[in-house]
């Protein structure tokens, strides 16, 4: 028996590469992991601007107090560019974002002057005021977003503002999803006595697509040896990681563990945990093999503990895990010392700040805790029961 721990640390440990990197259009680069060190080629901004619509002039033009008159030199529309200098006693008219004439150093904000002609009144203002200097966003040469980054909304924006229509991404990790065993059917066929709808193929596929992982379905492998095999070695050739559901336990277990063990090799893993204890954790050729549990919130699960961190670390994320922070218990939950324990959770924001409540019955096979929750509850090894009003750990489904 292993802890939740000492496997992702060993799952971890056999991630020993990153995907290749690829220049791909910023528009399309939501979500994906930035190759290298972002640097900013020049200042952002560029060179000194004004914050406000209204009238650049030299701060020893500004009165102590009362108004002083100026004299407008230009007018200047929305991106132009006042090439000549601003002597004493003048003062040019300015839009938001036009770089600061020389000689002026602030701006006085149009409503707070008058203006007849080609004169403007201008009252007591601080120097240097509704100027953005260069530079003040982001200096030239700095690094702007770190490598490893999950490219967000404001990082796209950050880097069309450096002029970039490309960027440099982790191709995304190639994921082979497949069920084993003849208990299972296929939605949209019909299912002969005993048989149950996959579920697991379907859940795990958006699991990898929610993490940035780009799935290839490969169906249900039936408890056939040589199918088996042919499948796998396929998945492993066409797949940076290999997903299996179901058989770790019994049924197909010792089919796949037989074909694992020629075409790659395999580990079984008794997790001390509660769902998922058993699972495999291998290797063909390349690929990366994960025999996950077959029940389904197991499976899901083992995914989010332990192949969404290697899914990331081989997507070259600089963060390997989810954030988990504490919430108080609104109820008594069972709780069994010796291992993690993972419920289903509804967190709200309520008296006492963070405040959850599982959803119920949690058995492995409800996927439906899973549609009811919004969190994870994760009770730790050393844990008993928890009484209402103590503190757990929870983690989001999505943050
Ligand atoms: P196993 O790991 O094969 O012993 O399966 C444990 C439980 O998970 C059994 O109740 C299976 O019917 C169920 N199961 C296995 N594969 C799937 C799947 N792809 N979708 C939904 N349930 C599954
Ligand atoms: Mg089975």
């Amino acid at each position: 028996m292993i802890s939740v721990g000492e496997g992702q640390a060993h799952v971890l440990a056999r991630v020993t590469s990153v995907t290749s990197p690829e220049l791909i259009p910023v528009p399309g680069a939501l979500g994906r992991v930035l190759a290298d060190d972002l640097r900013a080629p020049f200042d952002v901004p560029p060179a000194d601007n004004s914050a406000v619509d209204g009238y650049a002039v030299a701060g020893s033009d500004i009165p102590a107090a009362g108004t002083a008159a100026l004299h407008v030199i230009a007018d200047l529309p929305a991106g132009s560019v006042f090439d000549g200098a601003v002597k004493p006693g003048q003062a040019v008219r300015i839009m938001t974002g036009a770089p600061m004439p020389a000689g002026t150093d602030t701006v006085v904000p149009q409503e707070l002057v008058e203006r007849a002609r080609d004169q403007v009144k201008v009252p007591t203002t601080a120097k240097g005021s509704n100027v953005r200097l260069s530079g003040e966003d982001v200096r030239a040469g700095a690094v702007v977003i770190e490598a490893g980054t999950v490219l967000r909304p404001q990082e796209l924006g950050v880097i069309a503002s450096l002029g970039l229509p490309q960027i440099l991404v982790r191709q995304k990790v190639r994921v082979a999803i497949l069920s084993t065993g003849d208990e299972v059917a296929e939605p949209g066929d019909p299912r002969k006595p005993g048989q149950i709808y996959d579920s697991n193929r379907f859940a795990l596929r958006g699991l990898v697509e929610q993490a940035g992982g780009a799935a290839t379905d490969f169906g249900i492998a039936p408890d056939v040896r040589d199918e088996l095999r042919a499948r796998l070695l396929e998945a492993g050739r066409a797949a940076d990681i290999v997903l299996t559901s179901g058989g770790v336990s019994v049924g197909i277990y010792d089919l796949v563990k037989d074909v694992l063990g020629e075409i790659g090799g395999i580990d079984f893993w008794q997790v001390a945990m509660q769902p998922g204890r058993p699972m495999a954790v291998g290797r063909i050729g390349e690929a990366l093999f994960f025999g996950l549990p077959g029940n389904p919130v197991a499976s899901m699960l083992t995914f989010l503990l332990f192949v969404r961190p290697a899914l990331w670390k081989l997507a070259g994320r600089r963060d390997m895990f989810a954030v988990q922070f504490p919430a108080v218990a609104t109820e008594p939950m069972r709780k069994k010392p010796g291992r993690r324990e993972f419920k289903r959770g509804v967190l709200t924001f309520g008296a006492r700040g963070w405040e959850v409540r599982t959803t119920g019955p949690q058995g492995s096979g409800i996927l439906t805790s899973m549609v009811a929750g919004n969190c994870l509850i994760v009770i730790e090894e050393e844990r008993g029961d928890v009484k209402p009003g103590e503190t757990v750990l929870i983690e989001p489904f999505s943050w």
